[in-house]
């Protein structure tokens, strides 16, 4: 324990906020800031010090520079760009898909001015919403319509809502998953006003338990893509043309969940064949939902294709007015679509990431190690594996490479964390992995050098 005495002296020489507001340097703070956000930052600034006093240490110094940190801290972005070491390619926690520079620079076009949003620049009379971007997801789905609203939670919740209100949907017990963040397929039915009838078993549902359980309150069948987790061995699904079989002559929409959004075969060759919009539609799905930002690669996004009719029943409901998105997601989406009618989808990072070959991640790799060298850092080049993530292709992984750093891996991920820009690294075995295959050639440099201020921040935490 300190010697209390002089804890105490210390803690009564440390400026109170008002002095260090009438410091000739924070006085210059305060003209080109505003006052309360000034004032808080000397006062965080001032309970900093106090801490670091209490907390053992003898020195801490309280003025404007300390000030003028606190302030910039205050005033940075909250919504911060990050570096994802993390190998992990669709990162929820981290946005998902990152967007095409087409997309990225076609959102902020839009975003600057006004534009033919709802606007038929023909006839100088109100168009139809993203009437573009609409036609060009269709097209390429091979779909009659399509509609994209929020995210896909809000395209399945719509489309419950509108199909089947009131009435019941039947769905397999091996398919009433939650999606991850609390999208729980029996609660979203419960919010659309729709009764679930369950059938099948856990591991087992046959065409015929769906036929049994059909009645004259049915209204629709539902079948959900097992996105987010893999079922093996003693298991049996219907597929999507047996249930086509079943909802046609009974005039029952067949609606399909198919989460990802993966829109090309194949989509890469280290991953195992995921379902397409277009597959299910010729399998017999009236309706298919899927994310934006998952597999698909663009913004965030609930996409729905199918029937004109049905699309077109969900377009007029009351629930979508509140769902749409805005002009810059349309824009994402129509500059995304348009590198796969281009045959241009390497160009959409999450496809890029997932097509890399490990041979050109390693070389990346190495030259993260390299850098890091340079200043001072050692590093080791090795072998890991990425995941897909965002609940996509579960199971899968691919061969990557990554460098791992020595040293306590909690206290140098933490200041990583922290770093400008800040970046998140994993921890396998004991190590801080930097799995590169997420870490594009532009982010290399960046990221050796916040590594290396993370590294040499770290005291004794770290050997290097
Ligand atoms: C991810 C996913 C959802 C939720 O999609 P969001 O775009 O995150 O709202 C719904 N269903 C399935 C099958 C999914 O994989």
């Amino acid at each position: 324990m300190a010697d209390p005495t002089a804890l105490n002296a210390r803690l009564r020489k440390l400026p109170s906020v008002d002095e260090l507001l009438g410091d000739a340097q924070v006085q210059a703070l305060l003209a080109r800031h505003p006052r309360p956000v000034v004032v808080r930052a000397a006062r965080a600034a001032v309970d900093q010090a106090r801490r670091r006093l209490l907390g053992g240490e003898t020195e801490a110094s309280v003025g404007a520079e300390q000030v003028a940190r606190a302030v910039a801290e205050a005033l940075r972005p909250g919504l911060a760009r990050v570096i994802n070491a993390t190998g992990v390619i669709l990162h929820t926690n981290l946005g998902r898909a990152p967007l095409a520079a087409p997309a990225a620079a076609r959102m902020a076009e839009v975003a600057q001015g006004a534009v033919d949003l709802e606007y038929d620049l023909g006839l100088g009379a109100r168009g139809a919403r993203g009437a573009a971007a609409m036609e060009l997801l269709a097209e390429l789905c091979g779909a009659e319509s399509a509609l994209a609203v929020n995210n896909n939670a809000a395209a399945v919740l719509l489309a419950l809502s509108v199909l089947a209100r009131g009435r019941e949907v039947i769905v397999s017990r091996g398919e009433l998953v939650e999606i991850g963040g609390g999208f729980r397929i029996p609660e979203v039915l419960a919010q659309s006003g729709a009764r679930l009838v369950e059938v099948g078993t856990t591991n087992k549902t046959r065409a015929a338990d769906y036929a049994a359980a059909i009645g004259p309150e049915t209204a629709s069948l539902l079948k959900v893509h097992q996105s987010n987790f893999r079922m093996v061995g003693f298991t049996e699904e219907a597929t999507l043309g047996e249930l086509a079989e079943l909802a046609r002559p009974r005039g029952l929409p067949l609606l399909f969940d198919l989460g990802s959004g993966c829109m090309v075969e194949p989509l890469a060759a280290e991953l195992p064949p995921e379902p397409t919009p277009a597959r299910a539609l010729r399998a017999g799905a009236d309706l298919v939902c899927m994310s934006g930002d998952k597999l698909f690669g663009g913004p965030q996004a609930g996409l729905v294709v199918g029937s004109k009719a049905l699309v077109e029943r969900l377009a007029r409901h009351p629930l979508m007015r509140a769902l749409r998105v805005d002009k810059t997601t349309l824009a994402a989406l129509e500059a995304t679509l348009a590198l796969y009618r281009d045959g241009r989808e390497g160009e959409i990072p999450a496809i890029r990431m997932l097509r890399e070959s490990v041979a050109s991640v390693l070389v990346r790799a190495q030259r993260l190690a390299e850098r890091l060298a340079a200043a001072g850092v050692a590093g080791e080049v090795v072998a890991t594996s990425s995941q897909v993530g965002a609940g996509s292709i579960p199971g899968a992984s691919l061969a990557s490479a990554a460098v791992a750093l020595s040293g306590d891996p909690e206290a140098l991920a933490a200041r990583l964390r922290q770093g400008d820009p800040p970046a998140v690294a994993r921890i396998h075995e004991g190590r801080l992995l930097l799995d590169v295959r997420t870490v594009p050639d532009s982010e290399i440099e960046p990221l050796a050098r916040a590594v290396s201020v993370a590294f040499n921040s770290g005291g004794s935490e770290v050997s290097c």
